[in-house]
């Protein structure tokens, strides 16, 4: 992870396609007051391709397309195979809340995407419905088990820890990593709704853990070199792993290796930090590739330069259209 100096090496970068999204999860944003941005605002799929390939000159290796719902932008089957083919990225992947995938896993997987992850933060449809806003859990569970069963690998399900909501089903959500070969992840929630709703149901990772040590004892999955601050765990009789995030308890700063481009076309350094640099500015005004180049060098050596931030204290962005 680190380079000579001490410097870490940016290597991900999490690509917002679109700030649209077809749930409503309960703690992702304040929809009441959540107004979509005009399509002319949004990247086009040649824009995102160029800034892909000067990032690639940049150093990036990794790019995560996520959105809103990337699955619900016309033509991301496309924009998947294109990214596939730019110099440089030698790995693509894409977070989706999978209501579409059923119909669209054998068409993703023919663009060359492998590398899946999906949200999923209950076992029991009701519960989906009132955490998602919408009855669509049965058509999530169908597009996983298509998922699996084209052999997406890493398949990951990305799941937020709530406490008071979903608190009850941790064992059950990370037993499906002993039957199937997934990395169920456990996600701090972020406080990007109100603090009022943060406190109440905010659940911390080493709670999550203590409940799971009923699974037996957990040993560390070897590191990869453009891994997120995801920590692994491999069971006894697991044909998956548990991975556990913890924004909020751990500062991930320090090890934190991504960039991210909004669906705006703004290059934030840091989802928590203020920071956000311009880049469909220049890219629309014609700047040519050195100059799309220095901004991404500039966010890279901001996020150097600033890691201490005080993650306690930060109040964190509505999801859609972050790449959250
Ligand atoms: N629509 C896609 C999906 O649902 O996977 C991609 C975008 S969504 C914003 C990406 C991830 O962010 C999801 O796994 C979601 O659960 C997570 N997320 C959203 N708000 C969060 C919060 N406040 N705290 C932690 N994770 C959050």
């Amino acid at each position: 992870m680190e380079e000579e100096g001490g410097l870490r090496r940016i290597n991900y970068l999490r690509m917002s396609i679109t700030d649209r999204c077809n749930l409503r999860c309960v703690y992702c944003t304040y929809w009441q007051e959540w107004k979509k941005l005009p399509s002319t605002e949004i990247l086009r799929y040649e824009e995102l391709l160029r800034l892909a390939a000067v990032a690639a000159e940049a150093g990036i290796r990794k790019i995560r397309v996520t959105g809103g719902e990337p699955l619900a932008r016309r033509g991301v089957l496309g924009f998947l195979h294109s990214l596939n083919q730019v110099p440089g990225i030698e790995e693509v992947c894409l977070t989706t809340n999978g209501i579409m995938l059923l119909e669209l896993a054998p068409a993703l997987y023919e663009t060359g995407l492998r590398h899946l992850n999906l949200s999923l933060d209950t076992l029991r449809p009701e519960r989906y419905r009132k955490i998602t806003g919408r009855n669509k859990w049965r058509e999530v569970m169908a597009g996983l088990e298509s998922a699996l069963s084209l052999g997406f690998q890493p398949l990951k399900i990305n799941c937020v820890a709530l406490q008071g909501i979903n608190d009850d089903e941790l064992v059950d959500l990370a037993l499906l990593a002993r039957d199937y070969p997934l990395q169920i992840r456990f996600i701090e929630l972020m406080p990007s709704v109100s603090r009022g709703w943060w406190d109440r149901h905010f659940l911390p990772l080493s709670e999550v853990r203590r409940r799971l040590a009923v699974l037996g004892f957990p040993r560390p999955a070897p590191r990869q070199a453009s891994a997120g601050p995801a920590q692994v765990f491999r069971l006894p009789g697991f044909k998956g792993e548990l991975g556990f995030i913890s924004p909020i308890s751990e500062h991930h700063c320090r090890t934190c290796n991504r960039l991210r481009l909004t669906a705006a076309g703004q290059l934030r350094p840091c989802l928590a930090g203020l920071l956000e640099l311009d880049i469909k500015g220049p890219l629309r005004r014609g700047a040519a590739d050195p100059w799309l180049f220095h901004v991404f060098e500039e966010a890279i050596q901001s996020k150097n330069r600033d890691w201490r931030i005080p993650l306690r204290r930060c109040t964190f962005p509505a999801m859609a259209g972050m790449g959250g």
